[in-house]
């Protein structure tokens, strides 16, 4: 086949990439039959063990905006996404593929600092970089991952295994990253001042919202024990991504508003602009924490587990019959629907070009 046009304009540079990558990431251990180089990647595949395969696209102006991250930043986070759908199965993960779209604009060093994002992400938990693509692109940086891993025959987590009496956990502390967000777009804005006392808490808001950490751990020994009955991570944002287990389980739920876990640093951010933190917290998005349900039998074991492996765990509501629906309930003990919000990339539609 010849080459189209457009790639006859960019081969020397997307090939010098290619072998740069292949030079600093290429080292992978002996599962790796074929990584970077061949017409495909060859792993071995392990018996007892089932794949779980996840992928995202990220595209310039809709998921990141390069005003607010910087390459690391983005490659970091592309990372952390994708890793936590593989810990919201419960899976490890093992191997990693990195597609770029290029648009013309772009340096190879700038491509680099992304791969230094990806590859931090990765890095505590040994997945190994074997392949990609590379194209050019006429509208904005494209980069899409794909995150093989591997879970014991059986045990992958589920959205569609939570039944009525589960008792429904969360890990962290939710709201902070689409408070990041904010602050983030704020600041981009108008150049405002951050007022001293103000300044330690944003710096942990829009790490949480730039440098998120995928919750591996507690979702593989949650999967290992038995534990969860099914789970899901925060991406989307409480209130829709509840509805996803509700919808799959066939189930309603009842949250107790007073029991979301809300961090020092959102309270502060919600008191200095009049917000109710608990809104931030249903609506709030990008906090990749993991949403699970347990029988009410295994509660003691599961909160032990958090503290073993000091991740911090809120119960914060039931799985109800399914004719229930989706209610919140506050400390006075009035029940109220669940607000339908969802989680908006860039609210601020202005910052966009
Ligand atoms: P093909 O023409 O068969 O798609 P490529 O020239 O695109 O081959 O890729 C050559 C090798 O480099 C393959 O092993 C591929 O997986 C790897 N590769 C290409 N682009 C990337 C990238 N952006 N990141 C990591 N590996 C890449
Ligand atoms: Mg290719």
């Amino acid at each position: 086949m010849g080459h189209s046009p457009s790639r006859r304009r960019t081969p020397l540079r997307e090939f010098q990439l290619i072998e740069a990558l292949h030079r600093r990431y290429g080292k992978t251990g002996p599962n790796v039959i074929r990584g970077i180089g061949d017409d495909a990647a060859v792993v071995a595949s392990i018996k007892s063990h089932e794949m779980v395969v996840t992928t995202d696209l990220l595209t310039e102006g809709v998921h990141f905006d390069l005003k607010t991250a910087t390459f690391e930043d983005i490659g970091y986070k592309a990372a952390a996404a994708n890793l936590s759908d593989i810990a919201a199965m419960g899976a490890k993960p093992n191997y990693l593929l990195v597609s770029l779209a290029i648009p013309s604009s772009r340096t190879a060093s700038e491509m680099h600092r992304l791969y230094r994002g990806v590859m931090s992400a990765c890095r505590p938990y040994d997945v190994e970089l074997i392949g990609g693509d590379t194209s050019a692109s006429r509208h904005g940086l494209f980069l899409n991952i794909v995150l093989i891993g591997s879970v014991p025959v059986g045990c992958a987590l589920t959205r569609g295994g939570a039944r009525v009496g589960d008792l429904l956990y969360l890990t962290g502390t939710i709201g902070d990253s689409l408070a990041g967000l904010r602050l983030l777009s704020t600041r981009h804005g108008r150049k405002e001042f951050v007022l001293p006392s103000a300044k330690s808490f944003s710096q942990e808001l829009t790490r949480r919202h730039l440098r998120p950490t995928p919750r591996l751990e507690i979702g593989q020994a949650l999967s290992r024990q038995r534990l969860a009955t099914s789970a899901i991570d925060v991406s989307d944002g409480l209130s829709g991504d509840v509805r996803h287990i509700c919808t799959q389980s066939r189930v309603g739920v009842e949250i107790e508003v007073d029991a979301l876990p809300i961090s020092s640093a959102l309270r502060a951010y919600a008191d200095m602009n009049e917000l109710d933190p608990i809104d931030v917290a249903l609506q709030g998005g990008e906090d990749y924490e993991l949403l699970f349900t347990v029988a009410p039998r295994h509660h003691k074991k599961v909160e032990q587990l958090g503290r073993q492996i000091d991740c911090l765990l809120s119960c914060i509501g039931i799985i109800k019959p399914p004719a229930y629906g989706l209610r919140t309930k506050d400390r006075s003990g009035r029940l109220r629907r669940l607000p339908m919000l969802s989680y908006q990339h860039f609210p601020l539609a202005h910052h966009l070009h």
